[in-house]
């Protein structure tokens, strides 16, 4: 059975300065997913460190929290039924040669530790990193996509 989650998405710097933006929001919306949530920004040393904090002694962390520092990044919060295993199938497996054509790392990563886009694994971490780079009132799930309209109508 389909459930409606919310997810944290971000694209990350390597993917701002290639331009991607536009191209990785538009595969989102192309599913059917809502935006509910959206920001550029500066990640703080606290940010990316909570962030990866799961990744906390292994041998990429230092690099990647220098990643993630690296430029602006552009933050998310979609939603949608199965919003989370859903964008992780739109965005690939981690690295692009592992990821399936068509997916956003395949088609734009460069390797995986630059690998242009982030999004939650399960729905603590989408709640964890969503209150990392939002508050509350800068959600808007007041409006109706067209996929909820139409899944409405299918009961
Ligand atoms: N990463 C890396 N080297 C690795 C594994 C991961 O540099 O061997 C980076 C990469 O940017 C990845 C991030 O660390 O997106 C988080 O890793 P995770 O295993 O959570 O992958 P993801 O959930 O992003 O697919
Ligand atoms: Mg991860």
């Amino acid at each position: 059975m389909h459930k409606e989650q919310r997810t944290f998405i971000a694209v990350k710097p390597d993917g701002v300065k290639r331009g991607l933006v536009g191209e990785i929001i538009k595969r989102f919306e192309n599913r059917g997913f809502k935006l509910i949530g959206l920001k550029m920004l500066d990640v703080t040393s606290e940010m990316a460190e909570k962030h990866y904090a799961e990744h906390k002694g292994k041998p990429f962390y230092d690099r990647l929290i220098r990643y993630i520092q690296s430029g602006p990044i552009v933050a998310m919060v979609w939603k949608g039924y199965d919003v989370i295993i859903g964008s992780r199938q739109i965005m690939g497996a981690t690295s692009p040669v592992d990821a399936q054509v068509g997916t956003i790392r395949a088609d734009f990563a460069l390797i995986k530790e630059y690998n242009v886009v982030h999004g939650s694994d399960s729905e603590e971490s989408a709640e964890r990193e969503i209150a990392i780079y939002f508050n509350e009132d800068e959600i808007h799930d007041e409006y109706e996509n067209m996929a909820e309209m139409v899944i409405e109508d299918l009961g």
